[in-house]
């Protein structure tokens, strides 16, 4: 590298208008005249592959078709008693590789219906209004605990509240609503969506919510099978990948994850400090949202590397593209080699070329690069922080790290759950989370019913 610079880190980039108006609404909601023309362009598919594509199988089709006869209620609760997370579904699903890929309206000649933004039509004011759709039945005088309070745990606990149980959530933060709350991109969820959203969900009644306590730390796995009639642990993946190489712990080498947490909790968000130019190492949802924001932020340069090609990325081209035109730059097939210091901070970082070879291993080609960075963020993935959660992974057959679960999300074990990131096979999605939770809550309650 020609010449060590100081780092340049530091809040006020950008004015707090600037930034307020950089993070405002990613899509500006449908008013009634577009939603109903936008309702009015659904062929109502006689075996809808958007529904079958919905890793909740919301009735999609059906509800746009309650939005077309202005029944706002009855959309909502098609969607809702699929997913009871459809208003932050409605904003944060990537509809591109999922429902509205498949829409059959979705050729050259034509754009696929904006299912995301019609789910956002029908349940915005249901939510925002409290109108309570779903009645609790009679209490089954059973006990569930649900540890966690993200989308898997939240879901399963409004299900389990409406079949009649009663429900304990034991949450590790002091919020609910998991990366919902603490990760998802800020223009993605304004005006505290989140806990809109949670305390909807709370508004069904028979959840009991102790934030704070943390599974591994204020009790355990036996202690919950011992007082409870059934158990579900969503409790995510609270641990990063590091990048593995040397100085991985140097000053301005950040877990994304940790800052993305800190911004959505930031009453002001130009009191943040940010850097000049920012590396951001991966290539998936974290790595786009971290480097999207970092230039929202006000960061002059920001690059994000990534070691294979752009069709290998988690990050669907929509979100490539998304942060293309907010300016950040996406390299392929540049691994990091090394870390690159300026006394105790980084630098930059140095990267070896990489390409695939017939066998489609990655292989480094021996030619490298130095990239400049004030700050670079880690975003390589995220994985369970087993250590945290104490005795728990013993008690569980766990696969690759995770847990594992049967087509229920039943774990190895009778009366325990579980569902989200936390285990094997998980899409790492909120509606994914969704439907785990949901699937569990009806299993669990054929076993409380036995
Ligand atoms: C930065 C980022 C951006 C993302 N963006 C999107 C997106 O745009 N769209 C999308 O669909 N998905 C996105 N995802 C993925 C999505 O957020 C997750 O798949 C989803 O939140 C998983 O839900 P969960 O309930 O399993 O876990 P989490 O949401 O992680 O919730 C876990 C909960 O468990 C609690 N907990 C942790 N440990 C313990 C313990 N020991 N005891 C008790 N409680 C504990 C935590 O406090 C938290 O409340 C993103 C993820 C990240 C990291
Ligand atoms: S595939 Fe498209 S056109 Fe067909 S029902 Fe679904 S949204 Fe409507």
């Amino acid at each position: 590298m020609s010449e060590q610079l100081p780092a340049d880190i530091r809040p006020g980039r950008l004015s707090s208008a600037e930034i307020e108006a950089n993070f405002g609404d990613m899509h500006s909601p449908l008013a009634r005249p577009e939603a109903q023309v936008e309702a009015d362009r659904c062929y109502f598919c006689f075996d809808a592959p958007c529904t079958t594509a919905c890793p909740t199988g919301i009735d999609i089709p059906g509800f746009i078709q309650k939005i077309r006869s202005n029944n706002i209620k009855g959309s909502a609760h098609t969607i809702l008693s699929e997913n009871i997370m459809g208003g932050m579904c409605s904003r944060v699903c990537p509809t591109e590789v999922l429902c509205e890929e498949v829409c059959v309206r979705n050729t050259l000649e034509d754009q696929p219906v904006r299912i995301g933004l019609l789910q956002r039509y029908a349940t915005d004011s249901i939510i925002q209004g409290n109108i309570q759709l779903f009645q609790r039945r009679d209490d089954s005088g059973k006990r569930v605990a649900v540890v966690g309070g993200g989308p898997a745990s939240l879901s399963c606990a409004h299900r389990l509240a409406t079949l009649g149980h009663q429900v304990t959530v034991l949450n590790g933060s002091e919020k609910l609503g998991g990366l919902n709350e603490y990760g998802i991109a800020a223009y993605k969820t304004i005006n505290n969506f989140a806990q809109t959203e949670v305390d909807y969900i709370l508004g069904i009644g028979g959840i009991d919510v102790r934030n704070g306590e943390l599974l591994g730390t204020d009790f355990s796995l036996a202690d919950l099978r011992d007082e409870y009639d059934a158990v579900f642990l969503g409790f995510g993946m609270g641990g990063v990948n590091e990048l593995g190489m040397e100085n991985d712990q140097a000053e301005g080498v950040v877990d994304a994850v940790e800052y993305i947490a800190a911004l959505r909790q930031a009453d002001n968000k130009a009191e943040l400090p940010v850097g000049r130019k920012v590396l951001v190492i991966g290539g998936g949802m974290t790595a786009i949202d971290i480097a999207v924001q970092s230039k929202h932020l006000g960061a002059e340069e920001v690059t994000m590397v990534y070691r294979r090609g752009p069709q290998q990325m988690g990050a669907s081209k929509l979100e490539q593209d998304h942060a293309r035109t907010s300016g950040v730059v996406i390299r392929h097939w540049l691994a990091p080699d090394c870390l690159l210091l300026n006394g105790e901070r980084v630098s930059g970082v140095r990267f070896e070329y990489t390409s695939l070879d017939d066998d489609g291993k990655l292989n480094g080609t021996g030619e490298h690069c130095e990239l400049q960075a004030d700050v670079v963020f880690k975003a390589i993935g995220q994985n369970v922080l087993w250590s945290a959660i104490g005795e728990t992974a013993a008690a569980l057959e766990l696969e690759r790290g995770r847990i594992s679960v049967d087509d229920q999300r039943k774990t190895s074990l009778a009366d325990v759950w579980a569902g989200g990131d936390c285990i094997a096979g998980s899409a790492d999605l909120t509606v994914s989370a969704v439907q785990d939770g949901k699937l569990a809550a009806m299993d669990m309650d054929r076993f409380l019913r036995k």
